[in-house]
């Protein structure tokens, strides 16, 4: 869609999933809550309805897209799931953990969505307007954050708007996301071994994969720049200098924070939202006070540097 076009805003109720999943049947963008952040579906089994994500976000076309299922049954149907697999998809699905996974021989899924690797990557979701769009479907959801590339990701409808409104069809509004943060991405290996490749809200204790995933094109979306809010980015900071905007954590108050009691959760959840804040106020630097690198504090990190790089 050009910038011309109408972006329709829906409450996430009964009448909106009916409209949102009538969109995608005919190859349309929905930007839909999750329980991490807002994503940009579209149906997976569409080589045209994927690549107007492409277009919409300008993302880069090596950079596949995590595919949004039900359960793990509609999981079978793209990827082969070893014994791993299914326990990991048993104990954290429906939840924010992507599998990357060997995509299953005959799979119907557009190519563009794997960017032409012989893997998957397969999430179920929690949130219950997804779910719900999810069950009203016949077919997966392609979906990356509902951002322009390399931006800052969308927590809430209005963010969303903020980079794509008139290029896409609809915001299917549930309010503010939970967690915060993209899912957590482990790739389970065809001989069993797990590897980390995203650190996210859940935490499986693996060690990150050697050498950093950026080294690989096997997670492109990993790239060391993203989530940029188009400003210089000062991280550990304990004060602000005059011409920055401090986000603050626990004992470093900052402009905003995101946890003044120092709460990681609560963090991740804002994140976002203070990366957005900071973009647009009127300093033109940001830091950010350190957050400890434990639990879903290693997700905000890896967000901060790469906001930051
Ligand atoms: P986004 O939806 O923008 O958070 O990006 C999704 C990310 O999932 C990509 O950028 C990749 O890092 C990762 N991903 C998707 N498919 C694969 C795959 N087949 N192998 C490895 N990583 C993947
Ligand atoms: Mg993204």
């Amino acid at each position: 869609m050009s910038g011309k076009n109408v972006t329709e805003v829906v409450l996430a109720n009964a009448a909106g999933i009916a409209r949102a999943a009538q969109i995608l049947e005919s190859g349309g963008l929905v930007a839909v809550p999750t329980e991490t952040v807002y994503g940009l579906a579209a149906r997976a089994d569409s080589a045209g309805a994927v690549a107007k994500i492409y277009a919409a976000k300008g993302r880069p076309d090596f950079n596949p897209l995590i595919v949004h299922v039900r359960d793990v049954r509609q999981a079978a149907e793209y990827a082969d799931l070893s014994p791993a697999a299914v326990a990991l998809a048993d104990e954290h699905w429906p939840g924010p953990l992507t599998l990357v996974l060997p995509r299953r021989a005959g799979a119907i899924v557009a190519d563009a969505v794997t960017a032409g690797l012989p893997t998957i990557a397969l999430r179920a979701p929690a949130h219950p307007a997804m779910r719900s769009l999810l069950e009203a479907v016949d077919f997966p959801l392609a979906a990356p954050s509902a951002n322009r590339s390399g931006f800052i990701s969308p927590t809430c409808a209005a963010h969303v708007l903020a980079s794509l409104d008139g290029r896409i069809n609809m915001v299917l509004d549930g309010g503010a996301t939970m967690a915060g943060v993209e899912s957590t991405i482990v790739a389970v290996r065809s001989d069993g071994r797990i590897e980390e490749l995203r650190p996210g809200p859940i935490q499986i204790g693996l060690q990150a994969a050697g050498g950093g995933i950026e080294a690989t094109i096997e997670a492109p979306g990993q790239l060391a720049s993203h989530y940029a809010p188009g400003k210089p980015v000062r991280l550990n900071a304990l004060e602000a200098a005059p011409d920055e905007f401090l986000i603050g954590f626990g004992a470093v108050a900052g402009d905003v924070t995101l946890s003044a009691g120092g709460d990681l959760s609560e963090a991740a959840a804002r994140l976002y939202a203070a990366l957005h804040e900071a973009a647009d106020a009127p300093q033109p630097r940001i830091a950010v006070a350190p957050v400890p690198d434990e639990g879903i504090g290693r997700a905000i990190n890896d967000r901060l540097r790469r906001a930051a790089a």
